[in-house]
């Protein structure tokens, strides 16, 4: 008995301190036991890295015990979002491997939220105010310094009322009136300093079109949607911790004096996933799209899910990524290396090893018979037996890495050098015999010499030499563009050097960000070769370039014009950096 609780304590240990609430809750009947979340994206943009971690929360737990997890777009500012945004970040959801229970819109909550207001207006709780946003927002006072009460804070109800009716007839320009919430203009808690609950925006709504005039502020619709839904644990990032007690003072508003204790929903916060070299933030990403820093959300820089899936990322290593990383009640940023070895991982188990040559240089084998073709078999994957093996053709006129070959080499150099033994991989034995050089002095071609008796698999081939290159044969090859990517910031921490430039320079985001871009961060190589086996690969697949990197076939490529992503390289590049 002793035993089993004390496992039953370690097991809770290992948990994080959201789902050990959600334990404990279930074990204690909460909610008549039942655990219902919600994922709330706001359709103004492409979800990124950062709601996979609460993707994963939402969705996970709720999967993992035996709740349900649905879907709501807290659509509320029309003038920021979008249709393409909600199938987008449907499509994205779905990609990671999770399924919500229905699908829900803050939007079909805007006749209840506009009864409520009302009630709150007729109740003495809310009043129309005429001043301007920036006078409103300068009498908020500071944290230790009370408000100043609006002139209209103690109009009459009727007025109050007839000016909403106004406001939402559209007879009332935009930012001529909002209406506020009556609560407390010296609390120690700044949002509940008369908060503006409804504003006038006329920009019509992805959904209902020109059916609304007003529309209610985050804090006036988040918590309500919730609590219609019948949500039992709301799930958000850390900013949100200041709003949790108006989120709590509206739902009790809300149930009316309702006895409903432990029936409503209870906002926990964790950190935010904030990755360094990374720019997060829609908001953000949007400036990207729109100047046409990248060529779109899914392009593969992006920190975007479109655009690491477009990079070659799996949902497997972006969730055992946000697994690693975990939930706390602290800041912090997270290394990027982190998320790279995540995929290296899940792509070294899955890829298929091919060929691929991005610097080619010709290789003459001047003692093998001028039009003998010979076929290899490559291992397509060493770590999975079951894999099998594909067909790679071999001949006397090959293509091999520049780099892989050397006129002067140094001691250590184990590759291409006159005079020197070198596998080429899953075929023969050669030893270099020179270069041929143009008048500049550059290495056009390398000749060598093969030894019939080393062929990969026969016996007596394992003599050993001390390196192994790749190669591709010239006539049974295809051409092939390949981009490589790099970090898109040049900064650890985009975000705040972002906010850091902004106000040293008073400049516009775009402005702060061109200073801050990394120039390196793509390079296109049109005349790379790969392996005949590829040509008809289609987007996404994965494979690894055998000595080069992990890389997947781009969106953009045909037949007759391959394109490759390098999703990452084989080894750790950015700890490197990163330690400089
Ligand atoms: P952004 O500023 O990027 O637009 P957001 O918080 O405004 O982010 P929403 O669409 O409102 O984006 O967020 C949906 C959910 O995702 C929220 O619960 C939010 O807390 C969560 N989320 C957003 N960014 C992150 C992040 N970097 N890490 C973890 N969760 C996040
Ligand atoms: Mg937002």
């Amino acid at each position: 008995m002793e035993i089993r609780e004390e496992a039953k304590d370690a097991e809770k240990k290992s948990l994080n301190f959201i789902e050990q609430k959600v334990v404990e809750d279930l074990a204690a009947g909460k909610n008549d036991g039942r655990l219902q979340t919600r994922f709330p994206p706001e359709p103004n943009g492409y979800l990124h890295i950062g709601h996979a971690k609460a993707i994963c929360l939402d969705f996970g737990l709720a999967a993992k015990y035996g709740g349900v997890c649905n879907l709501r777009f807290d659509d509320t500012n029309p003038t920021k979002e979008d249709a393409e945004y909600v199938e987008a970040i449907k499509e994205d959801i779905q990609w990671l491997g999770f399924k919500w229970g229905n699908e829900y819109y803050a939007s079909d909550y805007f006749p209840q939220l506009f009864d409520f207001a009302l009630r709150l207006i007729r109740e003495g709780k809310a009043y129309v105010d005429e001043q301007p946003s920036e006078l409103i927002a300068a009498q908020k006072g500071t944290p230790t310094k009370a408000g100043t009460e609006s002139p209209y804070r103690n109009r009459p109800v009727e007025e109050s009322l007839a000016l909403f009716q106004q406001m939402a007839e559209g007879k009332v320009e935009e930012g001529r009136m909002v209406l506020r919430a009556k609560i407390d203009m010296a609390n120690s808690n700044m949002h509940f300093r008369d908060p503006i609950i409804y504003r006038v925006l006329k920009t019509p709504h992805h959904r209902t079109g020109n059916r609304w005039q007003v529309y209610p502020m985050y804090d006036f619709a988040h918590g309500q949607s919730d609590f219609f839904e019948g949500v039992t644990h709301s799930w958000c990032t850390l900013e949100f911790v200041v709003h949790r007690p108006l989120y709590d003072y509206f739902i009790d508003e809300l149930k009316e004096g309702k006895d409903l204790d432990d029936h409503r929903p209870r906002q926990t916060e964790f950190n935010k996933l904030n990755l360094n070299y990374t720019l997060l933030s829609k908001r953000n990403l949007l400036v990207l799209v729109k100047e046409g820093v990248v060529s779109g959300w899914d392009d593969p820089r992006m920190p975007t899910l479109c655009g690491f899936r477009r990079r070659g990322y799996t949902p497997d290593s972006i969730r055992k990524f946000v697994d690693k990383i975990g939930y706390t009640t602290y800041d912090a940023l997270n290394d990027f290396a982190l998320l790279e070895s995540s995929v290296r991982e899940d792509l070294n188990a899955t890829a298929t090893r091919v060929s691929a040559v991005l610097h080619p240089i010709r290789l003459t084998l001047t003692n093998y018979p001028e039009g003998q073709v010979e076929t290899m078999q490559v291992v397509n994957n060493p770590e999975d037996e079951t894999a099998g093996t594909h067909p790679i053709r071999f001949s006397r006129h090959l293509w091999i890495e520049a780099e892989d070959f050397m006129e002067d080499a140094p001691k250590k150099y184990f590759r291409m050098t006159p005079g020197q033994e070198v596998r080429l991989k899953n075929a023969y034995i050669v030893k270099c015999t020179g270069c041929r050089k143009d008048a500049d002095g550059k290495v056009t071609e390398v000749f060598a010499e093969y030894d019939p008796e080393t062929r990969s698999g026969l016996p007596g081939a394992d003599r050993k030499v001390k390196g192994t290159i790749h190669w591709l044969s010239q006539e049974h090859c295809l051409r092939a563009e390949v981009r490589l990517y790099d970090r898109l910031w040049k900064d650890e921490n985009p975000r705040d050097e972002l906010a850091r430039l902004q106000e040293e320079l008073q400049c516009t985001p775009i402005e702060a960000m061109r200073r801050m871009l990394n120039p390196q961060s793509l390079e296109i190589r049109p005349d790379c070769y790969v392996e005949e086996f590829l040509s008809d690969a289609q987007p996404l697949a994965h494979f690894q370039f055998q000595r080069i990197g992990y890389f997947c076939v781009d969106k953009d490529s045909r037949p007759g014009h391959l394109v490759f992503n390098r999703t990452a390289t084989l080894k750790d590049s950015w700890a490197k950096v990163a330690s400089k």
